[in-house]
């Protein structure tokens, strides 16, 4: 975990005026967000006007918080530099000529618009296209082309009617965009609406506020909503251990009290997070602040993000260092969505190295092997000194 400086903003010259007060405060994050290339070369004092042609295809845009996390200015290569820096490869043709704009056919797949009905027991219900930070590789992209706007509460009560009238439906994601840029009177519609549903029984928040603007979770009035609704589950995405601060702590904290549990997905990146040890400090980091490992993401295949893809393989690796070094609670589900709405799948390690009728021979974290009789589960022969290291 990253703890931040007393006055830690105050390093940038363009917010060396800003009050406590002001920089603590989740609406002035996103009212003084910065929204192009020209601010953040000021910023940043770098020249970076090759990417300048991106930004009129895709938005660009982070918190100053997000921004300030960055060690070291003139470093483009920094994880969290790269998350939000618009790149020349987001509209290379050739790069992104296998990538889909919707990989995962979430808008064919809308009987309501704003609403998916991919799986049938879960629905995906999108509330604005607005986020306060633009991360490069977001899966949902295209909401980077469209208008930065929430829906009308109309579209809310069309998609709730929708779940109204369809008891299969046990589970609502909200989503978007990022949800927890609404207003909390819009936020309370909603979960007003659809808490009252029997026979919806989670109703999860994704989010990257938690990330990138943690000071969302000092305010009153979001956490008397998440303290009000019991089916809640916030649902974010850390993808670098940098990004893991004493103030989330201190927002988890606050999450927590509510009652309300808190699980990552990280999506895994091409030269942000594709190490192990990266993601062993990331999953370390997020329980010491205790969010709940969920998902580690294969990149999706979505136009404008396919420079983040890593060989699939990459993933699997990652779990199996994951497997052998760290406790059981840290470790998420590697699983790639496929394309088409086909559903997400889980990719192990493999430790089951032969099978017969009369034994399994199976390979420890630690590459010992050990072969089991089918019949009675005795140990038929092994290369472990003990016994023990089987329960390791
Ligand atoms: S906050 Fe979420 S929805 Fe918004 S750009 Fe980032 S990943 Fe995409």
């Amino acid at each position: 975990m990253i703890k931040l400086e007393k006055n830690y903003w105050k390093k940038f010259p363009i917010w060396k005026d800003v009050s406590r007060w002001d920089w603590e405060d989740w609406k002035w994050q996103i009212k003084n967000r910065i929204r192009s290339i020209s601010q953040l070369e000021e910023i940043l004092g770098i020249d970076l006007s090759s990417a300048k042609k991106v930004e009129k295809v895709f938005r660009t845009g982070t918190t100053p918080y997000y921004l300030s996390l960055v060690k070291d200015l003139s470093d483009l290569s920094n994880p969290i530099l790269k998350q939000i820096l618009p790149s020349c490869e987001e509209i290379d043709p050739q790069i992104q000529s296998e990538g889909s704009f919707d990989p995962f056919k979430e808008e064919i797949m809308s009987p309501v618009k704003g609403l998916t009905h991919r799986y049938p027991d879960r629905v995906l219900f999108r509330v604005t296209t607005f986020c306060s930070v633009y991360c490069r590789h977001c899966m949902r992209k295209r909401i980077f082309l469209e208008e930065e706007r929430a829906k009308k509460y109309e579209d809310y009560i069309k998609m709730i009617n929708y779940i109204r009238e369809n008891p299969a439906v046990k589970e609502v994601l909200i989503s978007g965009g990022d949800p927890l840029t609404l207003p909390n009177r819009k936020l309370e519609f909603i979960l007003e609406h659809l808490s009252k549903i029997e026979h919806v029984e989670i109703i999860r928040i994704g989010t990257r506020e938690l990330v990138v603007n943690p000071y969302r979770f000092f305010d009153d009035g979001l956490l008397e909503l998440l303290n009000r609704y019991d089916k809640l589950w916030i649902v974010t995405h850390f993808n670098h251990p940098d990004e893991v601060t004493d103030i989330v702590k201190k927002a988890v904290r606050n999450i927590l009290s509510t009652g309300t549990p808190v699980l990552n997905q990280a999506v895994l990146l091409k030269d942000i997070n594709d190490s192990p040890n990266t993601i062993e400090n990331l999953m370390r980091s997020l329980l010491h602040v205790k969010i709940k490992p969920y998902y580690l993401f294969y990149c999706d295949p979505t136009k404008g993000v396919l420079h983040f893809r890593t060989d699939i393989k990459k993933g699997v690796e990652i779990l199996e260092h994951l497997r052998g070094n760290l406790s059981g609670i840290g470790i998420p589900t590697y699983a790639v969505d496929l394309p088409g709405g086909l559903g997400k799948i889980p990719l192990t390690p493999e430790y089951v190295l032969e099978e017969t009728d009369e034994y399994i021979l199976l390979k420890s974290p630690y590459g010992k092997t050990v072969k089991i009789n089918r019949h009675n589960s005795d140990i038929i022969n092994n290369h472990t000194k003990k016994q023990e290291d089987l329960c390791l």
